[in-house]
């Protein structure tokens, strides 16, 4: 894929933020891998640092707030002035499992462009609370988009891809490299995979290259919308890949990983 310019910047579909990286799910085959992840919360200053390296090349149509489950951030709002005041893009949105969005503050409804809710048959949110969140979003003037999601598709391969011409195709066919474009402390991502499977590969494979590393752009590089450029058109997949199917797996129903167990 080519992309165009506007005024130097890469106009691209859209840019997300995993604002944390734990969630209150545990979905099966959850892109960003959450429930394999230790918690975090991104650190609002360091966000609008990266932000606003990456607004002089790139203008995104759409900001998203993503996580794990962005709602358990400890300030939003923070977050979400970090966000406006990098001028990365006119339109910023959550997208949410919804079971902590209908009792958060006004001052997040308040500096909100947009919002998508997630309901999984899994894990139903309650219609009572998708009314609370309608009427919230409504009266805030937040556009809300309720999805409903019975199956999900494979995206991590039991063991690594194996043939190079395999990986080449799922990297050639798979959408998310355009759709899903990440920031992630420093560095910009093509996709949201590489530097959450480089978190949970490394612990079960330290002998693997910093894949997180290989496969990010970072923010301070010399001559950054070349690079950029350079990055989103190439036709090479990332290392990640191996570990990945894209979106090439089959469907299957939506499910829920067993709670955790606590250890004493
Ligand atoms: S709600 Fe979203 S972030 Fe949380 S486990 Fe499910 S897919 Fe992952
Ligand atoms: S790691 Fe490769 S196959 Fe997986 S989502 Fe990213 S670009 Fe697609």
């Amino acid at each position: 894929m080519r992309y165009e310019l506007h005024d130097s910047r890469v106009l691209t579909w859209s840019l997300e933020a995993h604002v944390t990286t734990h969630c209150n799910l545990r979905c099966v085959q959850c892109c960003p891998l959450s429930p394999h992840l230790p918690a975090w919360a991104v650190a609002p200053a360091a966000l609008g640092e990266d932000l606003r390296k990456l607004a002089r090349v790139l203008k995104p149509n759409i900001f998203k707030l993503t996580g794990g489950e962005p709602f358990l951030h400890p300030d939003l709002p923070a977050v979400l002035d970090t966000v406006r005041a990098s001028g990365i893009s006119e339109q910023v949105s959550i997208t949410t499992n919804g079971f902590l969005a209908q009792s958060a503050p006004d001052a997040v409804y308040e500096r909100l462009d947009r919002m998508t809710l997630s309901v999984y048959t899994s894990a139903p949110l309650p219609e009572r609370s998708i009314t609370r969140i309608t009427e919230r979003c409504e009266r805030h003037g937040v556009h809300l988009t309720v999805k409903h999601i019975d199956a999900f598709q494979r995206i991590t391969p039991d063991a690594p891809l194996t043939s190079d011409a395999d990986v080449q195709d799922v990297f050639a066919k798979c959408w998310l490299k355009q759709r899903c474009h990440l920031v992630y402390r420093g560095r910009f991502f093509t996709c949201t995979r590489p530097p959450h499977v480089a978190t949970v590969l490394a612990a079960e494979h330290p002998h693997l290259p910093a894949l997180a590393e290989a496969d990010g752009l970072p923010l301070d590089s010399p001559d950054l919308l070349s690079r950029l450029l350079g990055y989103l058109e190439r036709d090479t997949p990332l290392a990640t890949c191996r570990h990945c199917l894209g979106s090439s797996g089959p469907w299957e129903p939506h499910a829920q990983l067993p709670r955790a167990r606590a250890t004493s």
